[in-house]
Order: structure tokens, then C-alpha cells, then sequence
């Protein structure tokens, strides 16, 4: 059975093609390559497009005629979207309606969708859980809470069905360091970390060390790539065995400072992670932590690779041999 996965050059929808060809399913990627490497495209054939176009999508479904969609692409950069609200709302918000029309017009009716923690905003101490209300405090959060309303619209209307996953910061390699985090520039900070631990950059520059938490430092919930992947196969075959639409929270429910995940790779990688204090960066939550069982209770997931030292050991695995070219 072919899934069609948006994004499966992307760091999250390349682990995700990876898991699919596993379970026994090929996954077809539909990518723009804005963000993804082609060299990530390892496990089922790559249509190249954009969701900003009806024709690149209705090709991907015409040719390979998936009967569900892994929806990964997106533009996800907090800063990014801070300056530029508009690129979120139309590549994310646009990109979703076209998709979705076009799913529906070729007979498919199942939709796994990538949301995010940053849906919840910036809540005072709060463990999230599906039951917080949804209040953004930037335009990626934004557009990703957007589509979740967009997703429930087109199920009664059209009867189009989703899972609804709200990934708190995905982390780690796959442990078998075929495929990992790579992005230009990088923004996020384990890669950065480690970076700074290989001498490919002077330091890390910790983004604000005034937030009202224990060490000063921001707050969040690290999920394994590995881990999180496996919820989306459990989540594809739950809409595949016909179970209702539903959303779940992806997290483990421990939360780390950026001084604590620093002290961790100084641990794991046994090197020293040249560190400067800097300014806080806009639209930055103080604390996302999951307080959700939903998904192990419901789906059966376990997240069984998501420690801290596990996540960096995998991360530096990857770290050591990571070359997509284009
Ligand atoms: N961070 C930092 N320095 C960096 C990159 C990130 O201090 O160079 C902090 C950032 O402010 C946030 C946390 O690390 O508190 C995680 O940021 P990341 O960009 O990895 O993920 P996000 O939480 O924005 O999705």
C-alpha cells in the first residue's frame, strides 16, 4: 500500500519513510526540496512539487494513487516566523487546503497531520494536554492550530478523517545513523550543540537566562525522532482500521532547560561545549512540556529512546557522518 508523505526529505518525514518501508508500505515523498535533501530519499520514489500547486499534488496521487497522506511539510521555524508571518500562513495554511481538496478529489480520505506544542502558547506552569486551550503566540503555532480547525471542517463536511499529532521538539537520529537532522542554516539546539562540541561553530548561544525557571533558562519536552515516528504508524493504522478522527500530544512529560540539555551533551559527548549568554529570542514559549497520556493510553505508544543521553548519543552518531549534498 502507498502513503503519500509530504516533506519525506525532511529530517521527521525522511524517519517517517523509513518506518513506513518497514511496515511493509511505500512511501511516496512529495517535496519541494526547500528545506529537505534529495539524499534523504531513500525508501520509495520522490515526486518533486509544491503544495503552492494543485498540479504537483493531483501528479503524486495520479501517479501513485496513495490511500492515505503522511502531512510533514511545512516551514517550522519560530524565529522565522516572527518576521515573516505571511510565509507561514500561506505556504502552511495554503499548502493544507490544497492538499486536502486534492486527497478528497482522488478518492483519499485519511490524513495524518504534523501539528506542534507551540499551538498552546506561552501557558504559565501548565502541563499541555489535548484538553489546553489552543491560544499561539506566533504565526507558526498559528498556522499549524489553523489547520487543525481546517482538518475538523473537512471531516464533516466531506468526511475526510485525520490524526492530529502536537509534536513538543523532536530530537535524536535514526540509531542506525542512515538519516538524520540536517538543516541549513541550523536552528535548533541539539544540532547546534554539537556543533559547538565539533568545532563547527565558535559556541551556542544561550537565547535568554531571565525566564522565571530554575536555572533562568527555557523549558521543553524532548521526543526521540524514532519514538515519535512509531506513533505515526500506529496513528496511520488506526485511521486504516477505521477508528475516529482524534488528536494527541507527543511528548514524554519531562521537561529540560537549554542548560540542562547543554550539561547532557557535555556528558555524553565527554567534550566541552563552548557556551555564550544571549538575548531572549522572539516568540519563544517559556516552558512546553506534554502532560498527556493519550497517546500510550489510546495508540499504545511507548517512547522508549526518549531519554536525554539516548537522544544525544544518537544525534552525535548522526552528527559525525552527516553529508546531504543536493
Ligand atoms: N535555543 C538556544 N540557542 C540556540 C537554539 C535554541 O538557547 O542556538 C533555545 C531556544 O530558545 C528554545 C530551546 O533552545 O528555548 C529549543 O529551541 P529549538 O529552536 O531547538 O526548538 P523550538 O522550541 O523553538 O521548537
Amino acid at each position: 500500500m502507498k502513503i503519500l508523505v509530504t516533506g519525506g526529505a525532511g529530517y521527521i518525514g525522511s524517519h517517517a519513510c523509513k518506518a513506513l518501508a518497514r511496515a511493509g508500505f511505500t512511501p511516496v515523498t512529495l517535496d519541494n526540496l526547500s528545506t529537505g535533501w534529495k539524499d534523504a530519499v531513500k525508501f520509495g520514489p520522490l515526486v518533486e512539487g509544491d503544495l503552492s500547486r494543485r498540479a504537483d499534488i493531483d501528479r503524486a496521487f495520479a501517479e501513485h494513487d496513495p490511500k492515505a497522506v503522511l502531512h510533514f511539510a511545512a516551514v517550522s521555524r519560530v524565529d522565522e516566523a516572527m518576521r515573516d508571518p505571511a510565509l507561514y500562513w500561506r505556504n502552511n495554511v495554503l499548502g493544507s487546503l490544497n492538499l486536502v481538496e486534492a486527497a478528497l478529489a482522488h478518492g483519499c480520505r485519511d490524513i495524518v497531520f504534523s501539528s506542534t506544542c507551540a499551538t498552546y502558547g506561552d501557558q504559565d506552569n501548565v502541563l499541555l494536554d489535548e484538553t489546553t486551550p489552543q491560544r499561539p503566540i506566533n504565526a507558526y503555532g498559528a498556522s499549524k492550530a489553523a489547520i487543525e480547525i481546517m482538518l475538523r471542517d473537512f471531516e464533516a463536511a466531506h468526511g475526510l478523517r485525520h490524526v492530529i499529532f502536537r509534536y513538543f521538539n523532536v530530537a535524536g537520529a535514526d540509531p542506525d545513523a542512515e538519516i538524520g537532522e540536517f538543516h541549513r542554516p541550523e536552528t535548533h539546539l541539539i544540532p547546534i550543540v554539537l556543533d559547538a562540541v565539533a568545532g563547527k561553530r565558535e559556541a551556542i548561544t544561550v537565547f535568554g537566562t531571565d525566564y522565571p525557571t530554575p536555572d533562568g533558562t527555557c523549558i521543553r519536552d524532548y521526543v526521540h525522532v524514532s519514538d515519535l515516528i512509531d506513533a505515526h504508524i500506529l496513528g496511520l493504522r488506526w485511521l486504516l482500521d477505521g477508528k475516529p478522527s482524534r488528536d494527541f500530544n507527543l511528548g514524554t512529560g519531562d521537561g529540560f532547560s537549554v542548560r540542562e540539555v547543554i550539561d547532557a551533551a557535555r556528558r555524553v559527548t565527554n567534550r566541552d561545549v563552548p557556551t555564550n549568554i544571549g538575548e531572549r529570542r522572539a516568540g519563544d514559549a517559556v516552558k512546553l512540556v506534554s502532560g498527556s497520556s493519550r497517546a500510550r493510553e489510546e495508540l499504545g505508544w511507548a517512547a522508549t529512546r526518549s531519554t536525554m543521553p539516548k537522544m544525544i548519543e544518537d544525534a552525535w552518531r548522526w552528527h559525525q557522518v552527516a553529508d546531504y549534498r543536493q
